[in-house]
């Protein structure tokens, strides 16, 4: 559970995954297959070749250059430490009986979509634009967090799609009101195919581009202040020196999948990922 009296970088942090207290959930419970993401085939339910004895990856420095850039990209939004210590008790899936550790695996990628949603209600709450409908997403926050603390066995049975899909129409409104705040033409790319699009400079203030395809897009210098982000596909976009300020519904991830600079203007409920600036 969120802690009740937390501000927003409180919560925040406790939305982000903490390996420290995780028994490296996402390593073993998530598949993954051969690509440029990742060097190898996984089935789900398996622990990665590269992960230790202690829940740590043996590789962690260099997954780029090994060809693991996928896990330099995964956040599990605090769901693996929830898991881990709060679902199961503390108890690791090594030295479990095997259902246990089955339960484990099941229940990780439910909690990382309700942690998910948490993180959007978070960001739509912190909106001063979307005040007509924050009391209920106070509501939902509330009802999502519960869901959370559930036990494995209600977890393992939730619809958690339909939850999804509820906690969605509210921040569709979301959406509207903080957009109609914004300044700019508040242009409507809503699942778009902008996959290796020349954006370069270009005035997208206020747009929706909620689930746009912006893979490999060029938005170098582009102003993305005040636009909708939620599920835009990021994977090597360039946002070198673009605007990003206000732009809402932006998770770590899909910023980390990207490319940027240190003149990337971001909003401030996500980090600038090191690989913008390291030498690799
Ligand atoms: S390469 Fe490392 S971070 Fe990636 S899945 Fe394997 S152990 Fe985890």
């Amino acid at each position: 559970m969120l802690n009740p009296m937390r501000d927003q970088t409180t919560v925040r942090a406790e939305l982000r995954g903490d390996c420290e207290r995780c028994f490296g959930l996402c390593c073993v419970a998530l598949p993954f297959a051969a690509s440029t993401d990742f060097a190898v085939d996984k089935a789900a339910g398996t622990p990665c070749r590269n992960l230790r004895s202690d829940h740590r990856c043996g590789i962690h420095a260099k997954l780029r250059q090994r060809g693991f850039t996928g896990c330099t990209v995964y956040d599990c939004f605090g769901a693996g430490q929830q898991v881990s210590q709060v679902t199961f008790g503390g108890r690791d899936w090594r030295s479990a009986p095997p259902e246990h550790a089955r339960r484990m695996f099941d229940v990780f990628p439910v909690v990382r979509q309700l942690h998910e949603l948490l993180w959007y209600l978070t960001e739509a709450l912190a909106l001063p634009a979307a005040r007509p409908v924050h009391a209920e997403l106070r509501t939902a926050l509330a009802k999502t967090e519960q869901l959370t603390g559930n036990t494995p066995e209600e977890l393992a049975e939730l619809d958690v799609a339909a939850h999804r899909q509820d906690v969605n129409v509210l921040l569709l409104r979301t959406s509207e009101l903080a957009r109609a705040d914004a300044k700019g033409r508040k242009k409507n790319r809503r699942g778009a195919d902008l996959m290796g699009a020349r954006l370069v400079g270009a005035d997208l203030r206020g747009a929706n581009l909620r689930g746009a395809y912006l893979i490999a897009a060029d938005l170098t210098g582009a102003d993305l202040r005040g636009a909708d982000l939620i599920g835009a596909d990021l994977r090597d976009a360039d946002l070198t020196d673009a605007d990003l300020t206000g732009a809402f519904f932006l998770t770590q991830p899909q910023l980390n999948a990207a490319r940027g600079s240190a003149g990337t203007r971001l909003p401030e409920s996500v980090t600038r990922p090191g690989h913008w600036t390291a030498q690799l």
